[in-house]
């Protein structure tokens, strides 16, 4: 089995990025300029191949002209495909003034401390400080809430998964409390109230920006200003969220890792919200609850650390009783049956999709109270030396 992970690295602003990025949106806009003439002019729809071949850069590795036509075709495809479920979808037709640099592994040379990143024989290569291993491809693009462009180096990992399921736990996703993990033993809740701060100030900050926007004339100089520079402080935002998110969900895997977990079960709620409407309050809180990103998160640093990830459906979790099995719902936080069984509400969901995986009844006499973990910026996100979850900032801190 194979895994990506991606590295990102910003870079300042220099006349040769400027005249890479360049150089690849002049070969992206002939490609899209090309292609629809011939279709228009003489009904052809020219395969990728036939372009490669009309058309390169002469600023760039010859792999990393045939990237970018290659990045026009994969966008057509993914049009053909959404064409058939949206009938308003459109084909890719905007030209570029910049596009984002990819170089393949033979463009990329690794030599001391530094990666040289080959643009073509006549040109000259650019040329990084790099601590980690040779990648096998390269992006370079524009990040437009740090102004800056960043480098995007993807490693492929073979990784070697579990087959017996081991020790197993359950991780419970929701709103309140984006992650609950119950292992039999132990329950630790994942608070969210600081991700909920920022993810309410964002949907506020929104509204303020857009009612400011609404106020500027129509396509004056003012409202361009205003629409850039809500779009900046919202991507602030954005990034504190991913942040969050990424720290939480390190430490959880980290956490798993130590006690030496080889199966994690995660509750299902992907349909959750299809076809509900709860009023305008709580449609938005739905929307913007974040199991989606979380959960990916997990599949993809359990996979790096050699859990097993199986998804299952929730239905009930949280509403049967962990000792008598009898179903209730919970009113408050806390959740409490007639058979005086009394536990933390979302304790309640994840210890039963553990059992409910198993096909056991829980002892719940073996159970730990729960444990509450906050987040704070500094949060410690490895708690083992052997594993790291893909942060260069980590590996940075050995050099
Ligand atoms: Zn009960």
């Amino acid at each position: 089995m194979s895994n990506y992970i991606v590295r990102k690295l910003k870079l300042e602003k220099t006349p040769q990025l400027d005249h890479l990025a360049r150089a690849a949106g002049e070969l992206y806009s002939r490609t899209v300029v090309s292609f629809w003439r011939t279709v228009r002019k003489k009904n052809i729809w020219l395969s990728g191949y036939t372009m490669e071949r009309w058309h390169t850069s002469s600023s760039l590795h010859a792999h990393s002209s045939d990237a970018i036509v290659q990045c026009f075709y994969n966008s057509l495809k993914s049009w053909r495909i959404r064409r058939k479920t949206d009938p308003h979808s459109k084909p890719p037709r905007r030209r570029r003034w910049y596009f984002k640099v990819i170089w393949k592994s033979a463009a990329i040379k690794l030599k001391g401390g530094k990666l040289r990143l080959s643009n073509g024989q006549s040109n000259s290569p650019l040329i990084v400080d790099w601590y980690w291993e040779k990648p096998s491809i390269i992006e370079l693009g524009w990040n437009k809430a740090s102004q800056c462009y960043e480098l995007r180096a993807c490693y492929k990992e073979e990784i070697a998964q579990p087959i017996n399921d081991g020790n197993v736990a359950a991780v419970d996703l929701g709103e309140i409390h984006p992650m609950v993990i119950a292992d039999g033993v132990n329950t630790d809740i994942f608070n969210g109230r600081y991700l909920r701060s920022v993810r309410r100030y964002q949907n506020k900050l929104k509204v303020r920006l857009s009612k400011l926007i609404d106020r500027k004339k129509f396509r004056s100089k003012r409202r361009k200003r205003s629409i850039k520079s809500k779009q900046k402080q919202l991507a602030k935002l954005n990034n504190q969220i991913k942040d969050i998110e990424h720290k939480l969900t390190s430490r959880a895997v980290s956490m798993l890792k130590l006690r030496g977990i080889q199966t994690l079960v995660i509750g299902d709620v992907r349909d959750i919200r299809n076809g509900l409407d709860y009023g305008k309050k709580n449609n938005q809180k739905l929307h913007q609850w974040s199991f989606g990103s979380i959960r990916i998160h997990l599949e993809y640093k359990c996979k790096k650390a050699g859990i097993k990830t199986v998804l299952i459906t929730e239905e009930y979790t949280s509403q049967e009783c962990l000792n008598c099995r009898k179903r209730n719902k919970p009113k408050n936080r806390n959740y409490r049956c007639s058979c005086s069984f009394e536990f933390h509400r979302d304790g309640v969901g994840s210890n039963n999709i553990r059992a409910k995986y198993l096909g056991i009844v829980p002892v719940v006499g073996l159970m730990a109270r729960p444990s509450g973990l906050r987040f704070h910026s500094h949060i410690q996100c490895n708690l083992t030396d052997n594993i790291l979850l893909g942060n260069p900032r980590d590996s940075i801190a050995g050099e």
